[in-house]
């Protein structure tokens, strides 16, 4: 972040500075890992079950400098006073943004939005080596993204911010702080339904990061998905890159080869064909790649920098990585996260790769009152795409199991299954682990490669 005086954050807050004005050169919202070196702000964030304030007064004497606070604290720190401390990190963020000459990059969709920034960012590195941004990690929310934008360099050609939708309006609210030139709603999926409430819902939201494109912007539009007229209409009157497996898209794949380990294609794009090796499993890999060199396309990247970029882009941890066992059976970890959506997608992925596939399942939450249904679709998807063994864990999975049939085994403990599975595990058998972020699933791989 550049060095900004608290008096000069209270003014682009609209907040009131209380003690004395100070030098600041970065943010910390959690004040259990504070910076070790540099003067913080440190930004008091009110949770459901935490409060940033309660913990200001003991910050004295540490690397935080002051605070950004919706209350005074009674402490002998600098303060900056604001209504609302989360809509005002969001402020001070779309102003220093608003200063800078960066080339900004937005992501959203339901599913592969982390594996489309990698992919993009490994495309940008090619094109501006050392300057180019992106997210880390995962923050994509309210608080991420604006912590996000105020961490990038000043001096950055590019920034690839990633972005997600928990409810009504919050791509909305997120494009207004990092301000895209070139956006992509990757696809419409089942998530978050709970708050959704409906697939046109999730795009009603996601479809703001068109509507935030400024006259000249790139929107970049998913040919394969259902909605695809919707955002075209939702993005007329800017120019659109259409990316996708049909053949009429502007950016497409051609002699599409699915190999266990990585997938091999030709990259046809308005500037030409390239041929790309890439190191991510999965048809979906080859979609999210797609949707990479038409981002970078957008941004006027040539079309060689995009193929060496895919060439070189490593997968994320957590999304289908392949680990061999010393028992000679292959384990897929795709833990990181669940829906239909993702969970069909590796599903078809197994099938693709031939062989005897087995499923690990764990509970996808947050897909709204058809759970039991969605979980049970998973079920009869895995048997008929030739699956022979289904391991469930957990209630939702068991309607899974149920619609599997024959082959499908239920248990209520990672232990337990993480054990059965050890024991029957053996050479030639491809196992494949998935559910949501909160199932826990990491939990088996960790176990299985401890084991093995
Ligand atoms: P989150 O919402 O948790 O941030 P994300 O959108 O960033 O997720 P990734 O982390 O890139 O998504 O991928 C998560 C999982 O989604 C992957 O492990 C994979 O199974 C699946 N996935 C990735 N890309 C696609 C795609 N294009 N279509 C369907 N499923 C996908
Ligand atoms: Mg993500």
């Amino acid at each position: 972040m550049r060095r900004l005086l608290l008096s000069e954050i209270a003014r682009m807050t609209g907040g009131r500075l209380h003690g004395e004005d100070a030098a600041i050169d970065l943010l910390s919202t959690d004040s259990r890992a504070l910076p070790v070196s540099g003067a913080a702000l440190f930004v008091a964030l009110k949770g459901e079950r935490f409060d940033g304030h309660d913990h200001v007064a003991k910050l004295l004497g540490t690397t935080v400098a002051g605070a950004l606070v919706s209350r005074e604290i009674d402490a002998a720190m600098p303060q900056v006073i604001v209504a609302n401390t989360e809509r005002a990190l969001a402020d001070l963020a779309t102003t220093v943004q608003s200063t800078r000459d960066t080339r900004v990059i937005a992501i959203t969709g339901s599913n592969g939005k982390t594996s489309v920034k990698a992919l993009t960012t490994a495309i940008l590195e090619q094109a501006a080596p050392g300057r180019t941004y992106s997210t880390p990690g995962n923050r994509n929310n309210e608080i991420g993204l604006p912590l996000a934008v105020l961490d990038a360099p000043e001096d950055a050609l590019f920034a690839i911010y990633e972005m997600g939708a928990g409810k009504p309006g919050d791509i909305d609210y997120l494009v207004r702080v990092a301000r895209p030139q070139v956006a992509v709603v990757n696809n419409i999926a089942p998530a978050h339904l709970e708050r959704m409430g409906s697939l046109l819902g999730i795009a009603d939201t996601k479809g703001a990061i068109y509507d935030a494109l400024p006259s000249y912007g790139v929107a970049v539009i998913n040919a394969d998905d259902a909605f695809a007229p919707y955002f075209d209409n939702r993005a007329s009157g800017r120019r659109i890159i259409r990316y996708g497996i049909d053949a009429s898209a502007d950016v497409t794949a051609k002699d599409v080869r699915v190999g266990p380990e990585g997938s091999s294609f030709v990259l046809a794009t308005p500037q030409g064909e390239a041929p790309v090796a890439l190191k991510l499993s999965g048809r979906h890999n080859v979609r999210n790649a797609l949707a990479a060199a038409a981002l970078a396309l957008g941004a006027d990247v040539s079309l060689a920098a995009i193929a060496a970029g895919l060439n070189a882009a490593l997968p994320v941890d957590g999304r289908l990585i392949t680990h061999r066992l010393d028992n000679g059976a292959v384990l897929i970890d795709d833990s990181y996260n669940a829906n239909p959506g993702s969970t069909a997608a590796a599903i078809d992925t197994l099938a693709e790769m031939g062989g005897e596939n087995w499923l690990v399942l764990g509970a996808m939450r947050e897909i709204g009152h058809e759970e039991i249904a969605m979980h049970a679709d998973i079920g009869r998807r895995a048997k008929s795409a030739g699956l022979r063994r289904l391991f469930a864990l957990g209630e939702l999975p068991t309607a899974a199991a149920q619609a599997f049939g024959d082959g499908a085994q239920v248990f209520d403990s990672h232990d337990a299954l993480a054990r059965a599975l050890s024991e029957q595990l053996r050479e030639g058998v491809r196992v494949l682990v998935k559910g949501s972020h909160s199932s826990a699933m990491d939990k088996i791989v960790t176990a299985l490669l401890s084991a093995h």
